[in-house]
């Protein structure tokens, strides 16, 4: 099939990729003009496991191809996908702008029938929104399809490759017909294509990120409340999750979540549920919860160092927000290292992905590292901010020679107390006992 896709960010770039996998012929437009002549170089603008690959084999197969220009794009695709920005309004909604700029273009240009699809996370009603307004210049007919994307970040083309389902919402037939043929080779192992309406489709993508982030703040509760009672948030965790209505997944208590989804998604179904009268009070104590808990290691720097952060160097290990991907967006890691500037304190980072994009922020306020252990050499205490999997098994010994004081705020609960016990370090981790 010819494929378009619109925007090219972490949703955008995996799609088309993907779908050329497939053997369709897919056109990537971007208003990035130099994002898009990184892409034409074979450069991949984002980080994201084992995408390399398959965009230099697509691209090498004339399969992939990416422009500027929108209107030979929508020339191009039968099939056009809008992965393009949903940012949070100042309001808590969903800027739609990106989505209906897009939108009214393509009612100015097709000349033969479109199936227009959604993939970027859009409160109900969107699809009608587009419909209305392609149908205002529009020339020729056309399908609007909500088809929200849950790939995750750090695993988007396995999760894509393989999803556990697929979402599509319309009522047209046609258009439910030739999404169904699209993603075909995706689903052999007989995973579902779930064909719905489209304000149905479009809440289930807010339903299930903020499910998502209910489950994780749901946890940062019990683990703060375990740390008030003495109680282990590990053995809760296990003890809870072996029951199969509660699941294994999703349990870990940490510094909050971040990211480009679940905090904007979170207050965008929250503002829905307001534009209609509907107070989602459950929404309202996640954001909150997780506004504090992201930084809810500070205090506790602060008592280990009694109150006097200025001039200590904290290294600081993990800046996205979620290992195995370079997004920075919302993560707890930048919240923490304001609060440690702000203090007086020097931070030394290191990530193995997303540094430049910190650099980016922060410039020289902060000192980037080559690796885990330069940020730690001659640091007064290590702050780990990101679970990547290269910091759950240092050499503890080194570390221990490297700090000036043997103390781990980990905001991940990488280690167990014990280990670190042994190895004569203070530990102050989340939800457990600090020692
Ligand atoms: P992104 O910011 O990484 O990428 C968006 C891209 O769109 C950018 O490359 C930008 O240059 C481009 N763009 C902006 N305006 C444009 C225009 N007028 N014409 C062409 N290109 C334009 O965003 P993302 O993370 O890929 O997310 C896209 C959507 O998918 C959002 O609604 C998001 O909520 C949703 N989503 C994201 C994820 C995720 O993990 N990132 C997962 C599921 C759903």
């Amino acid at each position: 099939m010819k494929i378009t896709v619109v925007g090219t960010g972490y949703v955008g770039l995996v799609t088309g990729t993907c779908l050329a996998e497939t053997g369709n012929e897919v056109i990537c437009v971007d208003n990035n003009a130099e994002k898009v002549q990184q892409m034409k170089d074979g450069v991949v603008p984002i980080y994201e496991p084992h995408l390399d690959v398959l965009f230099e084999r697509n691209i090498e197969a004339k399969r992939l191809s990416f422009t500027t220009d929108l209107k030979a794009g929508l020339d191009h695709g039968e099939v056009i996908f809008l992965a393009l920005p949903t940012p949070e309004d100042e309001d808590g909604s969903a800027d739609l702008s990106y989505v209906l700029g897009v939108a009214k273009e393509i009612g100015d240009y097709i000349t033969d029938y479109k199936v227009i699809v959604d993939k970027s996370t859009v409160p109900v009603g969107t699809a009608e929104k587009v419909t209305a307004t392609i149908a205002k210049t529009a020339k020729a007919e056309f399908d609007v399809v909500s088809n929200p994307e849950f790939l995750r970040e750090g695993f988007a083309v396995d999760d894509f490759l393989k999803p556990e389902r697929i979402v599509i919402g319309t009522e047209s037939k046609k258009a439910a017909e030739i999404m169904q043929r699209l993603y075909k080779p995706y689903v052999r192992s007989g995973n579902p294509i779930l064909v719905m309406d489209e304000k149905s489709a479009e809440l289930t993508k807010y339903a299930a990120n903020s499910f998502l982030a209910t489950k994780i703040t749901f946890m940062n509760e019990i683990a703060n409340y375990c740390e008030l009672v003495g109680a282990d948030v590990d053995h809760v965790r296990i003890g809870m999750g072996t029951d199969s209505r509660i699941g294994k997944r999703f349990l870990f208590p940490g510094i909050g979540y971040g990211g480009s989804c679940f905090p904007k998604d979170v207050k965008a179904l929250h503002k829905s549920g307001k534009d209609a009268d509907f107070s989602f009070k459950i929404l309202e104590a996640v954001v909150d919860i997780n506004e504090q808990q992201k930084t809810k290691l500070f205090p506790k720097m602060e008592g280990y160092f009694k109150g006097d952060l200025k001039g200590k160097t904290i290294a600081v290990w993990g800046l996205a927000f979620k290992p195995e991907t370079d997004d920075i967006r919302e993560a707890p890691a930048l919240y923490m290292i304001d609060l440690l500037l702000e203090a007086g304190a020097k931070v030394k980072a290191f990530d193995p992905e997303a540094m430049e994009n910190v650099e980016r922020k922060y410039g020289d306020k902060v000192t980037f590292c080559n690796s885990m252990y330069e940020a730690s050499e001659a640091a007064d205490a290590l702050l780990i901010c990101t679970e990547w999997s290269i910091f759950r098994t240092p050499d503890f010994n080194k570390l221990k020679s490297q700090l000036s004081e043997p103390v781990i705020f980990d905001g991940r609960n990488l280690y167990t107390t014990e280990e670190l016990k042994d190895f004569g370090f203070h530990y102050l981790s989340i939800g457990r006992k600090s020692i």
